[in-house]
Order: structure tokens, then sequence, then C-alpha cells
């Protein structure tokens, strides 16, 4: 049996991670993993539920929900204690709580065990914070994107627009620096780039441009490797 692979993927918010985890993991056969999801479905959990401001309770939600991830056609969705949460987790106000619930080390840990669960058998490729860093630090291939803030504000706010949602460039820009500041700055599981990690500025590439960066790189990989 040949081995799976894994490639990790991590970068701040809107530095275009799961717009090329989702192409890539259709071009190579890969299952994805979008990290930040189940992030938001815990969020979304505790804010619907009433329970955003209690540490205690969180903690105790995170232990005992089930939380699935399918990827199909392009589209993940995300599954709580078999209730489906896809169209709920990217409104603004779970953006504006997905951070403070994600510093949870409990949470995370959590969270963790059931990414890395999904990376031993199966080829995947995963995008996050700590995907490169904790939950495979051992990924057959780590990379890092990042883009200028300007650019990662218009990306996410043309997401808002798709959804119908009204907000402004300034309202955007700020959810994005303050999630950064406390995404980078918290104790447990910190965004940061590992430093076996390969960077990529994603400001004015285009998909087809960052995939052929990426393949090629894969390609080398499994050949030194000898994985098929
Ligand atoms: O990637 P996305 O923007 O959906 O992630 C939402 C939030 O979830 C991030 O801002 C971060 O606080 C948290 N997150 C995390 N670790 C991950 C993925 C996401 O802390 N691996």
């Amino acid at each position: 049996m040949s081995k799976n692979l894994v490639i990790a993927i991590d970068g701040p918010a809107g530095s275009g991670k799961s717009t090329i985890a989702k192409f890539l993991a259709t071009k190579i056969g890969a299952t994805y993993i979008d990290t930040g999801a189940m992030y938001r479905a815990i969020t979304f959990k505790a804010l619907s539920g009433g329970f955003i401001h209690d540490i205690h309770k969180i903690i105790e939600f995170s232990k005992s929900a089930k939380i699935k991830l399918t990827y199909e056609n392009g589209r993940t969705r995300v599954f709580v204690d078999s209730e489906e949460v896809t169209d709920f987790i990217r409104s603004s106000e779970v953006n504006d709580n997905v951070s403070e619930v994600s510093r949870i080390p409990e949470v995370r840990a959590e969270l963790v065990k059931i990414q890395q669960k999904m990376g031993q058998t199966e080829t995947v490729v995963a995008e996050g914070r700590d995907t490169t860093t904790v939950v495979f630090p051992n990924a057959d291939f780590k990379i890092y994107l990042v883009a200028s803030i300007d650019v990662r504000a218009e990306r996410r706010l043309a997401e808002y627009l798709e959804n119908g949602v009204q907000i402004s460039i300034e309202e955007v820009k700020e959810n994005l620096a303050k999630r950064d500041k406390i995404d980078s700055g918290r104790e447990v599981s910190p965004l940061k780039k590992a430093d076996d990690a390969y960077q990529i500025d994603t400001s004015s590439l285009s998909i087809n441009q960052e995939l052929e960066i990426i393949l090629d790189r894969i390609n080398k990989i499994k050949i030194s490797k000898q994985i098929k």
C-alpha cells in the first residue's frame, strides 16, 4: 500500500488558504480538511446556545460534540451531532467570536484529535493556523501563505457580498487585523510560519500560478520520498 500524503497549509485570514486547498485537494484526489470550519462550528453552537461567554460550557460542549466535515463537489459541509451548520458558520457574528473560542486550549485539543485522525490513513490537504506546526508537524509538504492586508480584505469582502452580507471594507479590515492579533499572539498554537514551511505570497498570483508552483513541489517531494 502506498503511503498517504499529508499537505498542510497555514496563514492568516484571507491569505487564500481555503481556495488553494480545495483546488489542490481536487487535483490530487485528497480529502480537504478545513480546520477553521470546526472552530467556527463550535463558535456558532456557543452563540446560538447562549453560552459564548461561559468558557467551561464551551469546553464541555467541545468534548461531547461530534464534529464532522465532509467535502463533496467543491463544498465543505459541517455537522455538529448530525445537525448541519454549514450555512451559519461564516456570519459576521461567528467571525467576531471565533478567535476567542479557538484560543481555549481544551477546545483545540479536542479538534486537533479529530484532524489528526483524518490524516492517519487518507491523503489530505489540511488548512488553518496550526496545521503545519501542531496538527501535522511531520507533514510531507508545509505551505505558509501570506498576502497584503488590502488584498486579504478585498477577498473577504467579496465573500461577504456573495453571501448577501452588507459590510464595509473598513469593518472587514478591522476584523482581519483583530483576528490576526489574537491568532498570532495566543499562547497555545499561535499562528506562525514553521521553519520548514514553504512561503508563498499570493497577493498577485492567480490560482493557476499558485497551483503550478505547489504541484511542482509536490511532484519533487513524491519522487524524493518514493510516494506514488
Ligand atoms: O480559516 P478561518 O478564517 O475559517 O478560521 C477561523 C478562525 O478559527 C481563525 O481566525 C482562528 O481563530 C481559528 N482557527 C484556529 N486554528 C486553526 C484554524 C482556525 O485557531 N487551525
